[in-house]
């Protein structure tokens, strides 16, 4: 018998309205766990290699795992994956919120969509009473079709008559096939990264709605109950946990600021000199309204605020503005008003499109206008300077309805960039056509190897950040390191073998939890509430497997090879593995990494040694027949 697991996965083919229950083995849970391993599994079944992103041949997952819904703080999240239309190469994006939860309540571990609909529909998921097994129906969404996200979710709950149906949809942003368009819930929770919500559109699937009845089967209870209170006494004694709480994501702006790691128009910079006001302590001093949290999570760090921006009002209903929305809106585009950056915040909530790739190709668009790549007459009129907030949100309206220049920047910066021509690819700061998140590899020098060789593009999610593996570091990080084979801590801005290990082995464990669905505020090897050796019970716990941490490890890096083997399957490698050319070639300008640059011969021999620590082939990046049969991974090989 299956413990955390509902042991059902939803097969729905768009195209013929078929849909089906799959009641998986508990080898395949074992193998793949959840997340984006078991997605990605379906999408190299199911999708051919070449295929286009945006056609019926591509599959669109979302997936949960054995602890989702499972009383303890940090597990309600969800992985969806698909091949992505930013990229063209694997696409992957967690979120959070009650409806990951709601859906395993429902009696499913995941959903499956193939084909397309021949009309805009919608997936209505519920089981009833406790017990029951989960009943699906596709239903109609022409009326749905062009609302934005919080007019969507009022009129479903509406018409099936409860208020607390979680619903997961796409906004006018996912409809009109922006790039970067995301799968958002609760109106304000997003799949953000890697074009997921423009999947979710061009197969003209509007919204998933779920209610669910049941409660996880876990087999030991006890346990279970002890770690959820473990992580809620810890809390107040776990600073970065605490700030996490207290100032949200944003807590750590004036930090990234202070050692020169705050990007800033374009990333040309790593301070902004109204850094402060888009502080998280400033946001606690004006706009905050009130904390919001994740199904079961004591740390509550998601922000709800309530502001106006000349005259156009920012609700509550749309939560607040994460670290990354307020750099990337924010200095990246060289602006310090912190109610213009709210307002973004919601727009992108509204329309449902990526925060960081839509704010960062905003500032690729205002530094093309600033050298006179882009005049006037390319904007419609707009005076796209850094700093000028209205031209940014002008230039917002038009990236989500796809008008004007905004037609093309809807693609993201890299494929606009090819078309713009004049230089403007040169400014792009993008790894695999996605845009570089608000952690600079510049200071965290790990970071150029993450965001180089991830395989779905630059992502500040997928591994330890360097300042949890300095001398420095608090003796918890160091122990927790130790746990998974990191014992000689490095400075900051060293780049060696050590650094190599440092990306891969904490990529597994950030592999792993993404196959788990975990929280990577909640859990990790660094200054998380709970550890490795807490993860690991936890997943006894529920499951009630034996596991190791070199078992969890192990899950990890097969996830880390399955989506790799995806992009080798459409002939992507090394080549692509790089960073973009401004952080080889420009130095940053003015505060503490004033002159910072990345050395490429550095670069690449950590690159060598990297694959090599990852059992990969050197000159092509891709992972070896042997690596994968070792991984069980023989069969997509
Ligand atoms: S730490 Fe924040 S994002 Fe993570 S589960 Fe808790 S409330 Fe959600």
């Amino acid at each position: 018998m299956l413990h955390g697991f509902a042991g059902k996965i939803l097969h729905v083919n768009l195209t013929t309205g078929q849909i089906t229950v799959e009641e998986p083995s508990e080898e395949f849970y074992r193998t793949y766990w959840g997340g984006s391993a078991m997605g990605t599994y379906y999408l190299l079944k199911n999708t051919p290699p070449g295929a286009d992103p945006l056609g019926p041949e591509n599959t669109l997952s979302i997936m949960l795992s054995a602890t989702t819904g499972v009383a303890i703080s940090g597990q309600s999240r969800a992985t969806a994956t698909a091949k992505s239309p930013l990229s063209g190469l694997i696409g992957d994006s967690q979120a959070g919120g009650f409806w990951p939860a709601e859906l395993k309540f429902a009696g499913l571990d995941g959903l499956v969509f193939t084909g397309k609909s021949p009309r805009p529909v919608y997936l209505w998921v519920h089981n009833g009473e406790a017990g029951n097994p989960p009943v699906a129906e596709l239903r109609d969404a022409s009326h749905l079709w062009s609302k934005i996200t919080g007019e969507a979710e009022r009129i479903i709950k509406q018409e099936l008559g409860d208020e607390k149906i979680q619903v997961a949809q796409i906004g006018p942003g996912g409809e009109k096939l922006v790039r970067f368009a995301a799968i958002m819930n609760m109106s304000n929770r997003a799949h953000g990264r890697t074009g997921m919500g423009a999947v979710m559109g061009s197969k003209n699937l509007k919204a998933i709605a779920v209610r669910g009845h049941n409660r996880i089967n876990v087999a030991d209870k006890e346990a279970v109950t002890q770690l959820a209170r473990l992580a809620s006494t810890r809390l107040p004694d776990y600073p970065d946990m605490k700030g996490l709480q207290d100032l949200g994501t944003a807590s750590v702006l004036n930090y990234q600021n202070s050692v020169g790691g705050l990007p800033t128009r374009n990333y040309t910079s790593g301070v902004f000199e109204q850094a402060e006001n888009l502080s998280g302590e400033r946001m606690a001093d004006t706009i905050l309204k009130e904390n919001d949290t994740c199904y079961a999570c004591a740390v509550r760090c998601k922000r709800v605020v309530e502001t106006e921006y000349k005259g156009a009002q920012v609700e509550p209903f749309y939560g607040g503005p994460e670290y990354e929305t307020l750099g990337t809106f924010g200095s990246y585009c060289g602006i310090g008003d912190m109610s213009a950056v709210a307002l973004a915040n919601q727009m992108c909530d509204q329309y449902g499109v990526d925060t960081i790739t839509c704010g960062a190709t905003i500032a690729f668009a205002m530094e093309c206008f600033e050298k006179g790549v882009l005049t006037t007459q390319d904007t419609g009129g707009i005076e796209l300077h850094f700093g000028n907030a209205d031209a940014m949100l002008a230039m917002l309206g038009k990236i989500v309805r796809r008008e004007g220049l905004g037609d093309l920047l809807a693609n993201g910066s890299a494929l606009a960039a090819k078309k713009i021509g004049r230089g403007a690819e040169d400014l792009v700061v993008a790894v695999k056509n996605q845009e570089l998140p608000a952690h600079m590899p510049q200071v965290k020098r790990s970071l150029a190897l993450v965001y180089a060789v991830n395989p779905f593009g630059a992502d500040h999610q997928s591994s330890e950040h360097d300042p949890g593996y300095t001398a420095e570091a608090s003796p918890i990080s160091l122990e927790r390191m130790a746990q998974i084979g990191l014992t000689a801590p490095q400075p900051d801005r060293v780049l060696n073998r050590e650094k190599a290990k440092l990306a891969l082995y904490t990529e597994w464990n950030y592999s792993f939890m993404d196959s788990a669905d975990l929280c990577q505020f909640v859990y990790g090897p660094s200054w998380q509430l709970m550890g490795p050796v807490e993860m690991v019970e936890l997943m006894r716990a529920v499951t009630g497997w034996e596991m190791t941490i070199a078992d969890m490890q192990r899950i990890g890096e097969r996830r880390l090879n399955l989506l790799r083997l995806f992009n080798a399957r459409e002939g992507v490698g090394r080549e692509r593995d790089t960073l973009p050319r401004r952080l080889f070639d420009e130095p940053l300008k003015g505060g503490p990494s004033d002159g910072v640059s990345i050395a490429r011969d550095e670069f690449e021999a950590a690159l060598n040694d990297y694959y090599e620590l990852a059992g990969w082939d050197k000159a092509t990046g891709m992972p070896t027949k042997s690596k994968l049969e070792e991984l069980g991974l023989g069969w997509a090989a």
